[in-house]
C-alpha cells in the first residue's frame, strides 16, 4: 500500500515537473538541424527561421548541419534527441519522399516525430555550369539526349529535392546522366561554379543570386507558374516538358514525445517568425514567400506530410530505374 501510494506520488512529481519544465519553456539554447550541409538552401532558410524564432522565444536559435544520405542522417538525429523542445528539424520534400526512396530508414516518418508547421514552398531551377553549350531548355534537352551519362548533375543525395528534381528530369527524357552526390546543394553549387559538374536542379534560395550574377546558367523553373524574381526564365512546361511540375516545401518537426505545450510554442515562434519583414523581405530577394500563417500549424504539416507521401510514392516507383 505505501508503495503504491509512494509511486503514485513519484509519478505525480514527474508530471509536475514535465508541465512546470514546459511552462516555462525555452529556458536554453535550441538546436535548430539542418539535414544538409551549411551554405546550401535549407541552411538558409533555417537560419533566417532560426534567428527570428530565437528573437520571438528570447533564447538563441543555432543551426546544426547534419548533412548526408540526402537528409536522413540529420533527420535520424533529431528523432532520436531528447524530446523536450531544444531539439528541431527543419527539413524539406524529402522527408516525404524517402519514405519510399529508402526500402529502410532508421525511423519511422511520422510516428517518430511531432509536426511544427509548415515554413515556405520555394521553387526549383535547372541550372547548368556557366559554359554549358545549349543555349535554351529545347536545347538542353536533346544535349542531354546524346552526351547521355558524360553529363553529370549534381544532387544531396538520394532523397534530397535535388535528387526528386533530377530523378523526375531524368525519368520524363528517359536518359540516364552521371549522378555525383553532396551532402547538400551548397558545396554542389561550388562545383558548378567551379566547372566540376554541368547540371544541378536546385532551389531558387540557392540559385537566385548566382543566377542574377551571371555566374551559372538557368534554363527552367520547376513551378506551374514563373518566379517573380526570375522573371524571364520560362517554366519548365512553357518550355516544352508538358506537365512538369515540383515545388519544395519546408516543414519543422520535434521528436516524438515533445510536450504539446513546448510544440505550441515553436509553432506561435514559427508564425511570428514568418511575417517578420526582415524575412519576408529576404525571402522575396530568394525567390521564395512564407506561408500562410493557418499552414505555419502542427495540424496542417501533419496532414501535409502524410499527403505528400501518398502523392510522390506512385511518382518515385515509376521512376525508379533512375534512381541513384
Ligand atoms: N535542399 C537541397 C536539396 O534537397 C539540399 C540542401 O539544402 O543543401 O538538394
Amino acid at each position: 500500500m505505501k508503495t503504491t501510494f509512494s509511486l503514485l506520488a513519484g509519478a505525480a512529481l514527474i508530471l509536475a515537473g514535465t508541465a512546470a519544465q514546459a511552462q516555462d519553456f525555452p529556458n536554453k539554447t535550441i538546436t535548430m538541424v539542418v539535414p544538409f550541409a551549411a551554405g546550401g538552401p535549407t541552411d538558409t532558410v533555417a537560419r533566417l527561421i532560426g534567428q527570428s524564432m530565437g528573437t520571438a522565444l528570447k533564447q538563441q536559435v543555432i543551426v546544426e548541419n547534419v548533412g548526408g544520405a540526402g537528409g536522413t542522417l540529420g533527420a535520424g538525429r533529431v528523432a532520436r534527441a531528447a524530446p523536450d523542445g531544444y531539439t528541431v528539424l527543419l527539413h524539406h520534400i524529402g522527408h516525404a519522399t524517402s519514405a519510399t526512396l529508402y526500402r529502410k530508414l532508421p525511423y519511422d516518418t511520422i510516428n517518430d516525430f511531432e509536426s511544427i508547421g509548415l515554413v515556405t514552398d520555394v521553387p526549383m531551377t535547372i541550372v547548368a555550369k556557366k559554359d554549358l553549350p545549349p543555349k535554351d531548355f529545347k536545347e538542353l534537352i536533346t544535349y542531354v539526349q546524346q552526351q547521355k551519362d558524360k553529363v553529370s548533375y549534381g544532387n544531396a543525395g538520394i532523397g534530397a529535392a535535388s535528387h526528386l528534381c533530377g530523378l523526375m528530369f531524368m525519368s520524363a527524357i528517359k536518359t540516364q546522366m552521371t549522378t555525383v552526390a553532396y551532402k547538400g546543394t551548397g558545396p554542389a553549387m561550388n562545383d558548378l561554379l567551379g566547372g566540376q559538374i554541368d547540371l544541378m536542379c536546385d532551389q531558387t534560395t540557392n540559385t537566385t543570386g548566382q543566377i542574377k550574377g551571371g555566374k551559372i546558367k538557368a534554363y527552367a523553373v520547376t513551378t506551374k507558374t514563373r518566379v517573380p524574381s526570375l522573371p524571364d526564365l520560362p517554366t519548365m512546361d512553357e518550355a516544352g516538358m508538358k506537365g512538369f511540375e515540383v515545388s519544395i516545401w519546408h516543414g519543422m518537426y520535434a521528436p516524438k514525445g515533445t510536450p504539446k505545450a513546448a510544440v505550441d510554442k515553436l509553432s506561435d515562434a514559427l508564425k511570428v517568425a514568418l511575417k517578420d519583414p526582415m524575412v519576408v523581405q529576404r525571402f522575396a530577394e530568394l525567390g521564395t514567400e512564407p506561408v500562410a500563417q493557418d499552414r505555419a500549424t502542427p495540424a496542417a504539416l501533419a496532414a501535409h506530410l502524410k499527403a505528400e507521401i501518398a502523392k510522390w510514392a506512385p511518382v518515385i516507383k515509376a521512376a525508379g530505374e533512375y534512381a541513384d
